[in-house]
């Protein structure tokens, strides 16, 4: 049987523990949410729950696709739930959140890719905490653009949507997805006048000229926000790490990424889409 691959120190975090990290799991648990610091098994949820934040994942918990990364459920999604953008405002109020970030599953099974619930989820919370600022990490909308358009035009300050890998590792990471289509819905969404940010993982097997090279089409197509990350198997069942890459490498990153024009570049083994994403308004 293989063994887990033992990780570098540098991917050492810390423990869940504390008053704020006890609340936001009973707010999940008590308002039915699900979040994608718990289904990605995000390496952070010590640090970022424990500050009293959380990426609340909308649309349910089972996605139409299969990405060889990501350990949510895959499968045919039940019914939307139509009450969960209430649901998830409440919440987001009752955890004070200053920034909230907000992603979805995908669903391509529906004509609208699930862009009526997004709407109307950041309209709750804006009704329901003004002074939130909002992230929304949304999903391909496989080119409907009147999807992105509902999706993008609820008032939210971010929008992101995540290359995930190099264009040569799309069929093997990310098959359902298309690398152009991608960086088209990243220019649209500059287009319509929203600040934009993208995300890749890195440790997948890319090599860094690639990596370099995936920067030059972001910058190229009007994304503002970059933020690079280690990749991290979540079960045994999924794509292996090719490799742990060093601090150094992530800091390399970091200055090529400003030196191409991002107006702020994250970059760091347990970098997520959505960590410290306050700081990416
Ligand atoms: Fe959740 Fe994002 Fe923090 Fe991970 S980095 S715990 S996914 S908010
Ligand atoms: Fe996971 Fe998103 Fe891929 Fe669905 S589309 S499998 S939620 S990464």
């Amino acid at each position: 049987k293989e063994k887990r691959q033992k990780r570098p120190d540098w991917l050492r975090v810390k423990l869940p523990i504390g008053e704020n990290y006890k609340k936001v799991r009973r707010l999940v648990d008590e308002y039915d949410l699900h979040t994608i610091c718990q289904s990605g098994n995000c390496p952070n949820m010590g640090e970022c729950w424990g500050a009293g934040t959380a990426t609340f994942m909308i649309l349910g918990n089972v996605c139409t696709r299969s990405c060889s990364f990501c350990a949510v459920k895959t499968g045919r999604p039940p019914e939307y739930d139509e009450n969960e953008p209430e649901r998830v405002a409440e919440a987001i109020a009752l955890m004070q959140v200053k920034h909230a970030v907000l992603t979805s599953v995908n669903r391509d099974e529906l004509k609208d890719r699930g862009a009526e619930i997004w709407h109307q989820t950041v309209r709750a919370i804006k009704e329901k905490s003004p002074d939130t600022t909002i992230e929304t990490l949304i999903p391909d909308v496989r080119a409907t653009w009147s999807a992105l358009e509902r999706m993008i035009s609820a008032g939210q300050e971010v929008v992101s949507h995540n290359m995930e890998t190099v264009p040569r590792l799309y069929r093997l990471v990310r098959p359902q997805a298309k690398y152009d289509r991608s960086l088209e819905q990243i220019q649209r969404t500059k287009d319509y006048g929203k600040r934009t940010k993208s995300g890749i993982m890195v440790g997948l097997g890319e090599t860094k000229d690639e990596v370099l090279a995936t920067m030059d089409d972001l910058v190229e197509h009007g994304c503002d926000v970059m933020t690079l990350g280690q990749y991290l198997q979540p079960t045994q069942m999924h794509m292996k790490v090719a490799e742990f890459v060093h601090p150094d490498v992530f800091d390399f990153y970091r200055e090529e990424g400003y030196a191409r024009g991002f107006d702020f570049v994250e970059s760091g083994p347990l970098v997520r889409s959505s960590y410290h994403a306050e700081r990416h308004l």
